[in-house]
């Protein structure tokens, strides 16, 4: 289980995006990335389409699970979560600050 789902909100902690939060958009567990909303941006070239003129784009790119952190819905503070079971058998992530259980 990752410390990080899709929706999920997260901090920068290294490089240029440092200190800006995002929302998780997708992860990728087997590259042991993530793809953070306005984060990591590069500019991409497309070729003019039917559809759309062609032009530089900012794109998001996917950097690595070790340059973000969790922030934590309950305690809006960024928290590395331990990972517990409940009863049901559910693995679920809980914040280290405030012991809530992060869905
Ligand atoms: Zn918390």
């Amino acid at each position: 289980m990752l410390k990080v789902k899709k929706k999920d909100k997260v901090i920068v902690l290294r490089g240029e995006d440092k200190g800006k939060k995002g929302e998780v958009l997708e992860v990728f567990p087997d590259k042991g990335r993530v793809l953070v909303s306005k984060i990591n941006l590069v500019s991409k070239h497309t070729r003019p389409t039917a559809a759309r003129p062609g032009g530089i784009q900012k794109k998001e790119n996917p950097l690595p699970l070790a340059s973000i952190m969790l922030i934590c819905p309950k305690c809006d503070r960024p928290a590395k979560p331990r990972f517990d079971r409940l009863q049901t058998g559910e693995k679920v992530r809980i914040c280290r600050r405030c012991g809530e259980v992060i869905i």
